[in-house]
């Protein structure tokens, strides 16, 4: 019987090996710990979550909850053992931490075609049959510079500096204009938001004192290499942000037909041009104090974060040049990334991915086509933006409604039409028939 090696035991390699598992494959899980530690991870259980124990929403209108409830249609081991080990936590999934991911383990463990093994693997194997790699974000050494190697070196990268992204439809076009920098550049690429002397100090006293994260002692090092936050720049002075990403030069906003005190500058994200990120931006800020500061910039007021900003440490491919939306590698077709090394962010993303990736092997494995699922599904939605995002500034992404097909008609009504695309989506699960 043809056997399938799944390395990784997170959140992804375990929803994929129990998906090769469930379809009568033999499967060899590959897992460090204990015998080597990430600087995240506390036990030697699979499925830890390093982190919050909330898989955030419920609500089918969330895009969030559509993808657990998609998952828990396909028979997700990472769902059902969530769902029997929940806490009271509102309108959010969230878990006892150490049940969870003892119960994945149990479940892991009991099942007769997997076999786990704990050792590093040091480098991607080529000849050794089909293999789903879900090494996530921490990634041992050895065989993240493994995959550099295949990949190349460039579409790699071990860093997360993310600004915030916004859609569209939130941003108040009254408060902002279209147009780039001396007008170079296409059409529509930028959307300015421009601030008044006042306005701009407001903002930036808001900015050097809001609340943002501890840093991570394995964060320290890069932090301030690469690109620095924007509440860093602030603090350097009251005029540092107007040299660098709020520098007016070269726009005139065409209400006033003058140059504004300060423009920050909004950046199309997706190709469809539902998404747009706020150039710069990124940032250590809490969540909140995200939404309150960044909020106090008048085309911003009533913006809504598809993705906070964050810097932290994550290993990821660049997913739109390397992989195919089969989660398969596009020049070594046999091996299939998921979780967060695949390009998605976020607990239920990288299991969602797992388990699709997990199905594609199997198909592989017998011979079949493997799954792209519709784009109209949030697995899909996913897919399709890791694949598709453009190269040049590709950063890992969280399911949200952006990023799926418009509906064929305007629903003005946010939640109505988010409800409307999940069922949509759910409609979309059943014509892919048993899989
Ligand atoms: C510090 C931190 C905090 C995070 N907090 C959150 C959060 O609160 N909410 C959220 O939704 N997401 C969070 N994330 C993002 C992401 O959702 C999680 O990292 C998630 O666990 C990713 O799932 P995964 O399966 O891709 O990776 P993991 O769950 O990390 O699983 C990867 C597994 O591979 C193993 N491994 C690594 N290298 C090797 C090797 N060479 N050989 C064999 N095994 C190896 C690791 O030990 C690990 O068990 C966080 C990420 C980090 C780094």
């Amino acid at each position: 019987m043809e056997e399938v090696l799944v390395i990784g035991g997170g959140l992804a390699g375990s929803e994929a090996a129990w998906q090769i598992a469930r379809r009568g494959l033999k499967v060899r899980l590959v897992e460090m710990r204990p015998k080597k530690q990430t600087p995240a991870h506390q036990t030697d259980f699979l499925a830890e979550l390093v982190c919050s124990n909330s898989l955030r929403a419920e609500a089918l209108e969330n895009a969030v909850g559509l993808l657990k409830e998609e998952m828990r249609q396909l028979d997700s081991l990472i769902m059902r053992v969530a769902d029997s080990e929940r806490v009271p936590a509102g309108g959010a999934l969230a878990v006892d931490r150490e049940a969870f991911a003892r119960g994945v383990t149990v479940e892991i463990s009991s099942q007769p075609l997997i076999s786990v093994e704990r050792r590093e693997v040091t480098k991607v194997p080529l000849t050794e049959g089909i293999c789903v790699l879900a090494t996530g974000p921490l990634t041992s050494q050895p065989l993240a510079q493994s995959l550099a190697k295949l990949t190349g070196s460039e579409h790699l990268y071990f860093y997360d500096a993310v600004a915030p992204i916004i859609t569209l439809d939130s941003i108040d076009k009254e408060h902002s204009f279209w147009g780039s920098r001396y007008g170079k550049g296409e059409e529509g690429s930028y959307l300015n938001c421009p601030l008044t002397e006042e306005e701009y100090l407001t903002f930036w006293n808001e900015l050097i004192k809001a609340e943002q994260y501890p840093l991570k002692e394995f964060e320290e090092l890069k932090l301030f290499e690469g690109c620095m936050p924007i509440e860093e720049m602030a603090r350097r002075g009251l005029e540092t942000m107007r040299y660098g990403p709020l520098k007016p030069v070269g726009l005139v906003d065409p209400k006033t037909g003058q140059q504004p005190f300060a423009v920050v500058q909004l950046r199309q994200d997706n190709r469809e041009g539902t998404i747009y990120n706020v150039v710069g931006f990124q940032t250590r800020l809490k969540w909140n104090e995200q939404k309150r500061v960044f909020g106090l910039i008048p085309a911003l007021r009533r913006a809504d974060f598809v993705r906070y900003g964050v810097m932290h440490r994550n290993t990821f491919v660049n997913s739109p040049r390397v992989l195919q939306p089969t989660w398969q590698l596009k020049d070594h077709p046999q091996i299939l990334i998921a979780g967060q090394l695949s390009g998605v962010e976020g607990y239920v993303e990288s299991a969602a991915s797992g388990l699709i990736a997990g199905i594609n092997a199997t198909y592989i494995a017998r011979g079949l086509k493997p799954l792209i699922m519709p784009t109209e599904t949030a697995c899909g939605a996913l897919a399709h933006y890791i694949t598709t995002a453009n190269p040049n500034r590709f950063q890992p992404m969280n399911i949200n409604f952006a990023l799926f097909p418009p509906l064929n008609e305007r629903v003005r009504n946010r939640r109505t039409r988010n409800m409307a695309l999940a069922q949509r989506a759910l409609k979309a699960l059943k014509t892919i028939g048993k899989i």
